[in-house]
């Protein structure tokens, strides 16, 4: 298909037009009324067909490009799975001496992080000694480069690597270890970790051995003056609601006080969340915790069906919510917590693609509760400290702003008493913001 530059634009622009007018009627529909569910629905499939057309547009390849036209291009928002590139060119920003002060107070500012994978926290070094330990045969020079992945096929092909390197659940303790000082580098006083089980299980561990060992793990940091670790075990939209159940059903009948809940993770394309309804309901009757994944590579209807369907307790990444208005006061009114994972975002490509055109700063504006967390910190690496860094300095949040973000993300865990743990970040914040003068 050869098509001109400007009559691709101007498609994507007539798509565009279409897509938000298609909205707008959307968001006008009649609440509770024997056909809003349909019509939304309608909607929806109506909305998506345009912004596949419009996706398909952006992958063609450009011959020759104009360059008055290449900053309309990078303003193009819906970006696709397939272009997705790492901008490993360490990003200088012009530190003004404001900028370093308000950096040191967010290294020091008491933490919680929600949205994080246990195999994400391995980084190179200790994934070496974990092979050595287990007489697994590979070559340095491999593993660097898998570190360097500059794609999500590249990514998958390093997470997938990590997972089938743990070959016995006292493998988890080395993990732990990266975890911990992960945690204690950043100020992290609280986590809620996923861990996935399906690969592992499939590889020949044993879901109670990884159960016990995390508990243990977990337990002993906490003992010993740690930060507080809880896990999340993932029931996985990868393999299908059959093996989800079978992995809530491990959990169930295997309670560890440091395991806290479920979540729903992996291929979200793969598996729509309306599948995993009966997972939810159950593990929600039988007092599990509950989060999922949604919006961060499919469209809003993800989102509203988790919500709506699953009922889950938080939305991680929700980044395609921006695309319906009457979805973001579904969830502001439903004080439905966000995981926003702003660089996670950006690598992975599909909603936003530059830090500043994130929607988090509209979310927080409407009153929608966000947290920030990294998602995978040691293979992206990125640290809490460096997210909120962020969220200043791509998005304009100001100091006051960044520990109301804090504040959100302690309100947001799960713990019994969340008021309590605030209770002792407040104090040591005022203080820091006395101390830098912010
Ligand atoms: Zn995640």
């Amino acid at each position: 298909m050869v098509m001109r530059l400007d009559d691709v634009l101007q498609r994507i622009r007539t798509l565009d037009r279409d897509v938000e007018e298609l909205r707008r009627l959307r968001a006008r529909l009649p609440a509770n009324r024997a056909f809003t569910s349909g019509m939304q629905v309608a909607f929806d499939r109506h909305i998506n067909e345009l912004l596949n057309e419009k996706i398909q547009l952006e992958e063609l390849e450009v011959e020759h490009i104009p360059e008055d036209l290449l900053n309309d291009i990078a303003s193009v928002d819906v970006a696709t799975a397939s272009r997705i590139t790492v901008d490993r060119e360490k990003k200088e920003y012009e530190l003004t001496s404001e900028d370093k002060k308000i950096m040191e107070f967010i290294r020091a500012m008491p933490k919680t992080e929600i949205h994080l994978h246990m195999e994400a926290c391995i980084n190179q070094q200790t994934l070496q000694g974990m092979l050595d330990k287990n007489g697994v045969p590979y070559e340095s020079e491999q593993l660097k480069k898998l570190y360097q992945f500059t794609n999500l096929q590249e990514f998958i092909k390093l997470f997938l690597f990590i997972i089938d390197s743990i070959k016995m659940a006292e493998d988890f303790a080395l993990i732990f270890k990266n975890l911990r000082q992960y945690l204690e580098s950043n100020n992290i006083r609280y986590a809620e970790v996923f861990l996935a089980p399906s690969r592992m299980i499939q590889n020949g561990l044993d879901y109670r051995d990884i159960a016990d060992s995390l508990d243990s793990l977990s337990r002993e940091c906490r003992n010993s003056g740690g930060p507080d670790v809880r896990f999340l075990i993932d029931v996985s939209r990868t393999f299908g609601p059959e093996n989800a159940s079978k992995n809530l059903q491990r959990v169930l009948s295997n309670p560890r006080p440091s395991i806290i809940g479920i979540g729903l993770g992996g291929a979200e394309l793969m598996g729509p969340a309306r599948d995993y309804r009966d997972v939810f309901a159950q593990a929600q009757a039988e007092g599990l915790r509950t989060v999922a994944h949604a919006g961060e590579d499919d469209g809003p209807w993800s989102i509203r069906d988790t919500v709506e369907l699953l009922k889950a307790e938080r939305i991680g990444h929700g980044t395609s919510a921006v695309q319906d208005p009457a979805l973001l006061e579904l969830i502001r009114k439903k004080a439905i917590p966000i995981e926003i994972c702003l660089t996670s975002n950006i690598f992975t490509g599909k909603y936003v693609r530059r830090e500043k055109d994130h929607p988090v700063r509209r979310y927080y504006e409407e009153g929608i509760i966000c947290t920030v967390n990294t998602d995978d910190p040691e293979i992206f690496h990125v640290t809490l400290s460096d997210e909120y860094f962020k969220f200043h300095k791509s998005l304009n949040f100001t100091v006051s702003e960044i520990v109301d973000l804090c504040r959100q993300g302690v309100y947001a865990t799960f713990q019994h008493n969340p008021a309590t743990m605030w209770n002792q970040f407040k104090p040591q914040i005022d203080d820091l913001r006395k101390k830098f003068a912010l």
